[in-house]
């Protein structure tokens, strides 16, 4: 039995206005893949993020998440989204504790959490390295530690898709390195994982596969592949770059 892909785009054009910014666009991501959208600006990776998710209907073609189609998935507990830099966390007082046990809502409803949910929660500050910054501010930690903590509200809600749109923007270069190593160790443990990403140098040593886009897909294939191949002059050649 071959099994349900977790991102499965057939044929999507998508366009804001008449012009399409995605044309005809297949690709399906398996469980357990760990896999970059990578471009230049404007190229439409966040649109092709936001299409695979469910947050924009194709204009032409399908777009499925689990197997149900994206737009009227609401099983938002099995995946996992870490914003750019998570600026919108500016503004809230909590605790990074707090933000992890927010992964545990959907699965408790008005009873609370119990001994085994909060055990969830500290198992996912540890596996992030988060351990000693859980009574932290979330506005007291760094950039690459607030990617850590939202990736930890994804691991207490048990997602399986963990999608990232340029995680690192505005992290330094150290704790880059030691974000992409959480990623790799993610991965091997079986999350599937969609990163959109602007800086090659950070992943093409991490991920196994690379989607080279620039509104039509100009490469889809191993990472080493790709680092040798023209697809990045070409996809960059063709947009005159924000
Ligand atoms: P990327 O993520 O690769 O930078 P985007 O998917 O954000 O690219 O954008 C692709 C194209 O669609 C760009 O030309 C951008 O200007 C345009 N675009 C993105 N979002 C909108 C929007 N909400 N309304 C109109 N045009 C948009």
């Amino acid at each position: 039995m071959t099994e349900t892909p977790v991102v499965d785009l057939d044929g999507v054009t998508f366009g804001y206005t008449q012009t399409p910014v995605i044309e005809d666009i297949s690709i399906t991501v398996d469980a357990g893949e760990y896999a970059a959208v990578v471009g230049p600006n404007g190229s439409g990776k966040s649109t092709l993020m936001k299409l695979a998710l469910g947050l924009l209907s194709p204009d032409d073609g399908s777009a499925r998440l689990f197997g149900d189609p994206a737009a009227s998935f609401d099983d938002g507990q099995r995946l996992g989204y870490v914003a750019q830099h998570a600026s919108a966390t500016k503004a809230m007082p909590i605790t990074v504790r707090e933000v992890v046990k927010m992964g545990r809502f959907p699965h408790v409803g008005f009873s609370g959490l119990s001994t085994t949910d909060w055990e969830i929660v500290d198992r996912a500050l540890e596996r992030v390295g988060m351990s000693a910054f859980a009574d932290r501010r979330i506005t007291q930690l760094s950039g690459g530690q607030r990617q850590r903590a939202f990736i930890a509200r994804a691991l207490a809600g048990e997602a399986e898709l963990l999608v990232l749109d340029e995680p690192t923007v505005g992290v330094d270069a150290e704790s880059v390195a030691s974000f992409y190593d959480l990623l790799d160790l993610l991965s091997a443990e079986g999350i599937t994982i969609l990163l959109i990403e602007h800086d090659l140098s950070a992943v093409t040593d991490h991920v196994d596969r690379v989607i080279c886009l620039n509104r039509t897909v100009y490469f889809d294939g191993p990472a080493e592949t790709f680092v040798q191949s023209d697809a990045l002059d070409r996809a960059f050649g063709a947009v005159s770059v924000k």
